[in-house]
């Protein structure tokens, strides 16, 4: 199984594409990641549905 997965999200702040490495050994997880563009605080939300697809929703640290 495996538990580490690349995604490809967008940044709330400058919308640059940027890659983030995702520990999918967790159902569902909420942290904080640096942009690496704009190195703006970037609040990820992480959750694998029963099919084992991983969702990633991207938003402003302080919405
Ligand atoms: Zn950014």
């Amino acid at each position: 199984m495996q538990i580490r997965e690349e995604k490809r999200i967008s940044c709330p702040y400058c919308s640059e594409v940027i890659t983030v490495l995702l520990d999918t050994s967790v159902d569902e997880q909420h942290y904080t990641e640096d942009c690496s563009v704009c190195c703006q605080p970037i609040a990820l939300d992480v959750i694998i549905d029963a099919t084992a697809a991983t969702e990633v929703y991207a938003r402003q640290e302080n919405e």
